[in-house]
């Protein structure tokens, strides 16, 4: 018998896992979404394929400095007020892990799902019109001066571990390297062998597209429940009706919480708002992905333009952007960069999806039959192409070689 399966979300995550499926098993598999593919946080992130980001957020040392950097305008963290007391319950458990054992166990965790990210993606997009938008590139990191690159020290020290030395370029050398950066930059920390994509969401279309060459199917609607029957999934429900499965995958990103409560799991994960702006037709940016240390955004020569993408806000799902993280974005792109020349500017929130201890969900949610691959965080297009390989392997009872157990979903329960 032919196994029917959905997938909820046609982001990055969803779509690589609908064409792993179809590659490794005959199964007759949907991906549904409210949008087309391609939509949602995938659309909008920085494209950096970034092996190198194995380190959370939450290192050693973060609670004390929380305080002054959201006090501090020239800090690129923002809140909106109202919402605080909303976050304070994520807020105490994320902020738990800022330690070096939870740190490193992170930090080991994202590596398995990260660290030979441009070899997954080139596998995924292997002989499909996706392949054109994945690029090999070197990933810099640009810091004003030696003390702040320093200052990150605990960071780099745990990339190191994981095999990542940057390369060192100081004052002049930083710019003859990268010419369009401001001489305010006195150091720039380059990776090798890096990435990035030079159009996330037409690349998510296009792998949709491979993934309906495959035989896959990609539907529009709303996904509301599941229906269970003796403890195993057999429908997912939509507002233009039932999807009959056998097995069912939670794709659905920073969306997942509601859909996981139905399952009868109350998942910490909070909407880790981000925002870009895109120079279209941009002259005078750099020539391969830097991330402005001190505005905590990457610039990405993409192909509509110079794409600046970074920022962290706290203020949840429904409120619209806000105007000052776009205001530090300009301010700082254009500080960084003082050659830019463009014809317009396009502006952009998304949601990053992001669980309290900064890993993703990947595995069955007991013996239901449905699976989770959402809580991707800062990594989803870097990590997403493993994901979805791992989960198809999951879901076709293959052999996935790696370890999983960090990403239990039940951890939480
Ligand atoms: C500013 C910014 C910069 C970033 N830069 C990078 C970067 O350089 N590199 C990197 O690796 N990552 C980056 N990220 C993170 C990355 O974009 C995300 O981790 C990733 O896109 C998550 O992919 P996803 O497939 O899980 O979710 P999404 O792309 O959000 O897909 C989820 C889909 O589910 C659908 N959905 C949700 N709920 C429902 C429902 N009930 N019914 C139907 N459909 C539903 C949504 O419409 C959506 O299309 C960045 C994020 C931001 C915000």
């Amino acid at each position: 018998m032919q196994k029917s399966i959905v997938i909820a979300g046609a982001g990055i995550v969803g779509v690589s896992t609908g064409i792993w499926l179809r590659r490794i098993s005959d199964a007759d598999v949907t991906i549904i979404d409210r949008l087309p593919p391609g939509e949602g946080t995938s659309h909008g992130n920085a494209g950096v394929l970034a092996s190198c980001s194995i380190a959370p957020v939450t290192a050693p040392g973060l609670i004390p400095k929380a305080p002054r950097m959201l006090l501090n305008p020239n800090f690129p963290l923002f809140m909106r007020l109202g919402y605080f007391p909303k976050l304070v319950p994520w807020l105490l458990k994320y902020l738990s892990n800022a330690n070096d054992s939870d740190t490193r166990r992170i930090a080991k965790g994202l590596t398995t799902i990260v660290g030979d990210s441009v070899d997954q993606h080139k596998a995924l997009a292997a002989d499909t019109d996706a392949r054109q938008w994945v690029q090999d590139s070197n990933y810099s990191f640009a810091y004003a001066n030696r003390a702040a690159f320093e200052a990150d020290a605990y960071t780099w020290a745990l990339r190191r571990e994981a095999g990542f030395e940057p390369e060192i370029r100081e004052g002049e050398t930083a710019h003859v390297f990268e010419p369009s950066l401001s001489p305010d930059v006195g150091l720039l920390a380059t990776m090798k062998d890096h990435g990035y994509i030079r159009d996330p969401g037409g690349y998510v279309k296009a792998l949709a597209k491979e993934f309906e060459k495959l035989g896959g199917k990609v539907r529009q609607a709303e996904i509301n429940d599941f229906d269970l029957t003796d403890g195993k999934v057999t429908a997912v429900q939509t507002d233009q009706g039932p999807y009959l499965c056998d097995q069912a995958i939670l794709a659905t990103g920073v969306w997942s919480k509601p859909l996981m409560q139905k399952l009868g799991l109350t998942i910490p994960i909070e909407a880790e708002r981000g925002y870009h702006i895109v120079f279209r037709d941009a002259e005078g940016g750099p020539s391969h992905p830097v991330m402005i240390a001190s505005g905590k955004f990457v610039a990405t020569p993409m192909t509509a333009g110079l794409r600046c993408a970074g920022i962290v806000e706290f203020g949840g799902l429904a409120a619209g952007p806000s105007q000052q993280p776009l205001d530090f974005l300009r301010r700082h792109a254009k500080a960084n960069f003082p050659n830019l020349t463009y014809s317009e500017e396009v502006e952009w929130l998304g949601h990053r999806p992001a669980p309290s201890d900064s890993l993703p969900l990947i595995g069955q949610v007991g013996e239901t039959g449905v699976f989770t691959a959402f809580g991707h965080h800062h990594i989803g297009l870097t990590g997403g192409p493993k994901t979805g390989r791992i989960t198809a392997g999951l879901v076709a009872e293959q052999p996935v070689n790696t370890d999983i157990s960090a990403f239990n979903p039940m951890r939480f329960s």
